[in-house]
């Protein structure tokens, strides 16, 4: 119980910290410098003020200085980190397993936040994702020494091979249609899950992420009376793939099992 609270606060101060890599890193601004301030008037944020939830409640989702309301994201990621780091503990425990799918918990969530919110998915959380995956790979347990590098090797090629699916895709989709489909973000994004996760998770994930965004389509289609050219423009598939993928780490196996059973 004292772990899970502990598990909780530290997801709550890594929330906040992911709201400043969201707010910053699409727009290739550093994340260190300068410290925490007001979007809207510029104000610094004192540290009092700083406090994952619990401010945001006291100045009632305000700044305080210009009155400016805070958008519902800021809360919500970090409730939202707080709630997978549990889960992550909860499913894998005090292990390389729960602390590494912590970690990529962390990346999918800011990735999927980020491609919603800017259409971009920055290569300052895919490119050392995807070594951190290979890194977590190899630390995994294995028998041998020879064991653990073969678990790093196979996820290094596991992620090329996710990424030169994508970069197909992409290629055939120019080939028949003559304008871009997926980014070549997408491309990195699922080179990542493919690291961490490997090829089964990584399939379900594709195929989730593409139905999601698919029915997702469809349905904004039918609302909004929009048409499919400026959907295609909008519509942030690697958000779909992150959440997918978060779907994937704490309930895939057993659809994965399930799916096999009707070949084996
Ligand atoms: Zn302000």
């Amino acid at each position: 119980m004292l772990i899970s609270i502990f598990v909780v606060l530290f997801g709550l101060a890594f929330g906040s910290f992911l709201n400043v890599c969201i707010a910053r890193l699409p727009r290739h601004a550093s994340i260190i410098r300068p410290g925490s301030r007001c979007p809207q008037c510029g104000a610094a944020i004192r540290i009092a003020d700083n406090v994952p939830l619990v401010s945001w409640l006291i100045l009632r989702g305000r700044c305080r200085a210009c009155h400016w309301r805070i958008p519902w994201r800021y809360p919500a990621v970090e409730a939202g980190i707080a709630a997978l780091f549990l889960l992550c503990y909860l499913q894998f425990g005090l292990t390389v397993r729960g602390s590494g799918t912590a970690v990529l918990c962390f990346l999918l969530f800011g990735l999927a936040v980020m491609d919603a919110e800017t259409m971009r998915v920055p290569n300052a959380f895919t490119l050392p994702g995807i070594a951190l995956g290979i890194a977590y790979a190899g630390l995994l347990p294995a028998a041998t020494l020879r064991g653990h590098v073969w678990n790093a090797v196979a996820s290094a090629v596991w992620a090329a091979i996710a990424a030169l699916v994508i970069l197909g895709i992409r290629w055939a989709y120019f080939l028949v249609r003559h304008k871009e489909g997926m980014g070549r973000g997408d491309a990195k994004l699922l080179a990542m899950i493919a690291a961490w996760l490997g090829p089964g998770l990584t399939i379900l994930t594709l195929c989730l992420g593409s139905v999601a965004a698919a029915m997702f389509g469809l349905v904004w289609i039918a609302i909004s009376g929009s048409a499919k050219k400026t959907l295609a423009a909008r519509l942030p598939f690697g958000s779909f793939l992150c959440a997918a993928a978060i779907y994937g780490i704490f309930a895939g196996q057993p659809v994965i099992r399930w799916y096999l059973k009707f070949f084996f």
